[in-house]
């Protein structure tokens, strides 16, 4: 059993089979969930052969770094990581001045198959367990040396969050030890039960949706999920979502040229999300080679002219303009890449990916 597969409040009871003064737990539960070490030998206050029993019956596994990309201009960088099974996941990590971003993937796959994305194109993948998830966050902090103060999170990897539920909400717990709910973001493209589901938490991360196109129409044609749940019951969802006081939903819309980014789709977004407490978070499209050709990014005026639009609409908007959010924008590129590789030269090694 991996320690940080754990809940928080399931730590100690577990190690009571192996130490048994209630303090020693409550130590080797702070080196698990807080400082996320993946060796008991790094656990320096904790007795030797209370490590050696520990490591007889526990791991502490976390995902293996298998490439990185060279830092973007703005510093940010995409983590390429083979899990235990050989499946590959990706991960970012985005400095932002005194905030820096860690983007976390949260399935191997995706079954949703937005057309626009690379996840979506290679397909579904099973869901990362708890300690997958953390392990591509204190990876990252590890290497970093990132203060926990300056830390957030977003859920915009590989993967729907909101279909590995379980999995997200014990993740969030640990990750709660060290940063406030409202530095950690979920996003997801709209899974109306997951949403409803997280509402009623008593600690609740920030949402996001990817709305990506004005009308139920277009949302179906790139988004199939729109099928299952229509764009109307989401939006009636997101309208019902508790908010805290200086939160927003932040709506994602992935600019496609010629198809969502004309003024009347800007008008139509502002319609569509009225009354929401939202901020719109504009995405020019990230093309790709797996991706249909049709598809394309706008060009920056056209980009500017849309943007202008919401904001004479009274629409809060940012573009993710920058050449190292964009790499972000598209977790499941660096995976694609090399799974199209393996496909090409009919390697064996990807085979766990289906
Ligand atoms: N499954 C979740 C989270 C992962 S996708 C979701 O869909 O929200 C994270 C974001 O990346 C989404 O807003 C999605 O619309 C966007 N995205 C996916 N592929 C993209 C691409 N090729 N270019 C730009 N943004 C993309
Ligand atoms: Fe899955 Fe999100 Fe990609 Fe859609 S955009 S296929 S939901 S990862």
């Amino acid at each position: 059993m991996n320690l940080l597969d754990l809940a928080p409040d399931a730590v100690e009871a577990t190690l009571a089979e192996v130490v048994s003064p209630a303090f020693r737990a409550r130590q080797i539960e702070e080196w698990v969930q807080l400082r996320g070490v993946d060796s008991f030998d790094a656990m320096t206050n904790i007795p030797k052969e209370t490590r050696a029993a520990l490591a007889e019956r526990f791991t502490l596994a976390q995902p293996e770094v298998l490439s990185r990309t060279e830092p973007a201009p703005d510093g940010s960088q995409k983590y390429l990581f083979k899990l235990a099974d050989g499946n590959r996941i990706e991960s970012v990590y985005m400095p932002m001045g005194d905030r820096t971003s860690i983007c976390l993937s949260s399935q191997a796959g995706c079954a949703v198959g937005c057309t626009f994305c690379v996840t979506g194109f290679f397909g579904a993948g099973r869901n990362l367990t708890p300690a997958e998830i953390l392990g591509q966050f204190f990876v990252i902090q590890r290497e970093k040396q990132i203060p926990s103060e300056q830390m957030n999170v977003v859920f915009m990897g590989m993967g729907e969050p909101l279909l590995n539920y379980e999995n997200l909400v014990t993740t969030l717990e640990v990750l709660y030890r060290q940063m406030a709910p409202r530095r950690i973001t979920v996003s997801t493209s709209g899974i109306i039960p997951g949403i409803e589901e997280l509402a009623k938490l008593e600690r609740r991360p920030n949402l996001a949706i990817s709305i990506n196109a004005p009308d139920r129409k277009r949302r179906e044609e790139i988004m199939p999920i729109t099928a299952k749940y229509p764009l109307d019951e989401l939006m009636a969802a997101l309208r019902r979502f508790p908010l805290e006081k200086g939160r927003d939903i932040t709506v994602e819309y992935v600019l496609l040229a010629g198809y969502n980014d004309s003024t009347q789709d800007a008008v139509a977004l502002a319609k569509l999300i009225r009354g929401i407490h939202a901020k719109v978070n504009a995405i020019p499209f990230n093309e790709d080679a797996n991706l249909p050709k049709w598809m394309k990014r706008p060009t920056d005026r056209e980009i500017d002219r849309f943007v202008d639009t919401l904001v004479k609409n009274r629409v809060r908007v940012t573009v993710r303009r920058s050449k190292g959010r964009d790499i972000a924008a598209a977790c499941g590129q660096l995976r694609g890449k090399e799974i199209a590789k393996s496909r090409a030269t009919g390697g064996r090694e990807m085979k766990s990916e289906g």
